[in-house]
């Protein structure tokens, strides 16, 4: 028997699978977790999902050695481990030649992008191959630090918190060898570029670039102080505890070379940074109504960095071009902006650039290790959670609405998988009752009749591009509306409350369609359009031609396509979970907050699940690991039972006098109703021992 961290000969900690809990209540639940935590065993069971709680500390078993044990070994062989369910993945996938995906939730700071990066690392470490394979594992790999330096950033919640969403494919040959990827992205927090809230920062970039840059940089970018930034200098808040900008600028330049952004490129990729920072600058004040650069000084650096001339750049900032129907005519017509909608118009093209520059860099991954012809792979999902603010806005709103989506189809898939395990099988069971929440999806995405969404998306194609006073007719219309689901919608002055899946979220409807319509002024494309620099143009390939009549995406419309290309690629694979959870808001090793545990294991469903999997049969498994595992409970099948293995079994269950009506034989596994049997049997073990 291989040596391991935890001898298994020594009582381990609480229970290692929920399922085995003797009171199925929330309180059992905490408990159990919290006993196991503070003995540093951050993961636990229930069935075949993993709960994990954020220790806030290395813990000393993720090493080459776990790497070892873990491979190949059966789930109970070890106490639960990340890798046991990567390398569960893993192997299925290479027997049943079948996908697999992993869908880790869990609230910002909880843990999941540290374990998806643990699920990568072991899947590369067991994967072998030769330098094709090494290339594309490379690839993958660094595509973290890459991403993560402009999609992360200090949060009050979490230091290095991920601001967008992303699903990452690992392409493989049918002999298990890593050849191709691709990443998905959603929902980059772009709003973070132009301001943060209190005690947060912008994207990581800035800061590296800033503090990591050398002298010809400094000079060619115009790198100043960080407070010299008004983008950057609004929350006071520079360095972060446990990072260090410089040393990770360094990092994100080699993950830049691994994808191949090299030379003027990468040039081309830090003036676009280092342009947004000077856009910022770019201040106005008031002109006889009119919005004038305060200095037209600062227009001289963005304007110089983007390609353009100064003079177009304020032209484009202070002045839009509006299209006026005049007496049959359609006539254009330049109209002057004041302050508040030059500063919004600045904003609105930072932003721009910055999610461009952003799709760009994943699309420059996505080109490194493109493979054609790979058919089966395993994928990772790492999307925020549910949130819930003391404000929710239309970002909110959206984050929930895919987190619904993904409870959907844990509720799909676990139900299904376990109802079909019964049928394949051959095992009798009656089916349990359980909340679907596919009617607080409808609600929200439905199109007939129409959804939250789509009453949004009129509004806002009806309103022509005025905002003034569109979202209050929203909430009007909303509340007219015959919605799906509207059991769980409540209306209000100014907003609405949605009953989710995880708890009840009140939404402020307060900039709602601005930030549906997600536009930017044709006149900033035009300006882009017509730069000097090549990289630029190419991120602006938009068709602003007049005549162009078709419905605008929306931002709504868009995360909903996301979603439901989303849920389309999990349903086709073998689904695994993982349940990550946050422990404390002081982000220190060893501290407790039940309250805030309690309620994460409350809206993940913890309970449910639980009670969903043991409302058929808590244990099974196959007929000859089963054997092999009780053998020493009778002499006839210790050390081996000779006889057909179903014998054995059947000899066994009546040798320890277990109730018939508490287990089945399917056809390759055996089948045990309560965790109570399953205890009699471990118990006898232990006495054995
Ligand atoms: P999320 O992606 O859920 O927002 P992260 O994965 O970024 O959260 O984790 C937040 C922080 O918590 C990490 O930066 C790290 O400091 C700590 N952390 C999370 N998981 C672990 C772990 N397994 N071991 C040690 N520290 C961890
Ligand atoms: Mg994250």
């Amino acid at each position: 028997m291989a040596y391991h961290w935890q001898s298994r000969n020594k009582k381990s900690s609480g229970v290692e699978d929920m399922v085995l809990l003797v009171k199925i209540q929330e309180s059992s639940i905490v408990e159990n977790l919290k006993k196991r935590y503070m003995d540093d065993y951050i993961f636990t069971y229930i069935g075949p999902v993993l709960i994990s709680v954020n220790p806030f500390k290395q813990m000393p078993y993720f090493t080459d050695r776990e790497v070892e044990i873990y491979q190949g070994a059966a789930a109970y062989e070890n106490p639960p481990h990340i890798y046991a369910l990567s390398d569960d993945m893993y192997r299925n996938m290479l027997i049943e030649n079948e996908s697999q995906c992993v869908i880790i939730s869990g609230e910002s700071g909880a843990g999941k992008t540290v374990a998806a990066k643990f699920i990568m690392g072991y899947i590369a470490k067991v994967s072998g191959g030769g330098q094709d394979v090494q290339r594309v594992k490379e690839v993958i790999l660094e595509s973290n630090p890459l991403l993560e330096a402009f999609g992360n950033a200090k949060t009050v919640r979490n230091n290095n918190s991920s601001r967008f969403g992303k699903y990452v494919e690992i392409q493989f040959t049918r002999g298990g060898e890593p050849r191709g990827g691709k990443i998905n992205q959603f929902l980059l927090e772009k709003s973070r570029v132009v301001s943060q809230n209190e005690g947060e920062r912008s994207f990581h970039i800035f800061y590296q670039l800033i503090s990591g840059a050398d002298d010809d940089m400094r000079e060619g970018l115009g790198v100043a102080n960080v407070d010299y930034y008004w983008y950057l200098n609004q929350t006071g808040t520079y360095t972060v505890d446990g990072i260090d900008d410089k040393k990770e600028f360094q990092d994100t330049l080699h993950a830049m070379e691994v994808m191949g952004i090299v030379g003027d490129r990468q040039g081309d990729v830090f003036n676009i940074v280092a342009g947004i920072m000077h856009l910022g600058n770019i201040s106005f004040t008031e002109k006889g109504n009119y919005a004038v650069p305060e200095d037209d000084g600062f227009l001289q650096f963005p304007a110089y960095l983007l390609g353009v001339e100064p003079a177009a750049l304020q032209e484009k900032l202070t002045g839009r071009i509006m299209d006026s129907k005049w007496g049959g005519k359609t006539e254009s017509i330049r109209v002057q902006l004041n302050v508040e909608q030059a500063c919004y118009t600045r904003d609105a093209l930072s932003k721009t650039l910055y999610s461009r520059l952003f799709d760009w860099l994943v699309k420059m991954v996505n080109t490194a290790m493109k493979k054609d012809g790979l058919d089966i792979n395993i994928g990772v999902l790492d999307i925020y959670g549910f949130e819930i603010f003391m404000k929710n806005g239309f970002e909110q709103f959206c984050i929930n609405f895919v987190n619904e989506k993904l409870q959907q189809i844990f509720i799909e898939l676990t139900l299904k998988a376990e109802q079909e395990e019964y049928v394949s099988e051959g095992i009798k069971w009656t089916p349990i009752d359980y909340f679907n929440n596919k009617i607080v999806c409808e609600l929200v995405e439905s199109k007939r009749p129409p959804g939250i969404m789509s009453i949004l998306d009129d509004i806002c194609f009806q309103m022509h591009g005025q905002s003034e006073g569109a979202d209050i007719k929203l909430v009007e219309k909303l509340g007219g509306e015959p919605l799906p689901g509207k059991e769980y919608y409540v209306g209000f002055s100014g907003g609405f409350t949605i009953q989710h899946y995880a708890g009840k979220v009140t939404y402020d409807c307060n900039g709602f369609c601005e930030k549906n319509r997600d536009v930017l002024f044709k006149d900033c494309i035009e300006l882009m359009q017509a730069s000097q620099n090549q990289f630029i143009r190419s991120l602006f390939p938009d068709d602003i031609s007049p005549d162009k009549k078709t419905r605008p995406t929306t931002a709504g419309s868009k995360i909903k396509t996301q979603a439901n290309d989303l849920v389309g690629r999990l349903m086709k694979c073998t689904p695994h979970y993982i349940r990550c959870i946050k422990p404390n808001e002081t982000k220190k090793p060893h501290d407790w907050e039940e309250d805030r545990v309690r309620h994460q294991v409350e809206y993940l469903g913890l309970k449910e699940n639980i009670r969903v999997r043991r409302a058929g049969y808590a244990f099974r498994r196959e007929f000859a690991k089963f054997l092999r595992r009780y053998a020493l409970l009778t002499p006839e099948t210790y050390p081996r039972w000779t006889g057909p293995v179903q014998d054995g079994i059947r000899h066994l269950m009546m040798s320890v006098n277990m109730e018939p009506d508490q287990w089945q034989l399917g056809k390759t596994k055996v089948f045990i109703k309560s965790p109570e049997s399953l205890f009699l049997l471990e118990e006898l073990r232990e006495r054995k021992y």
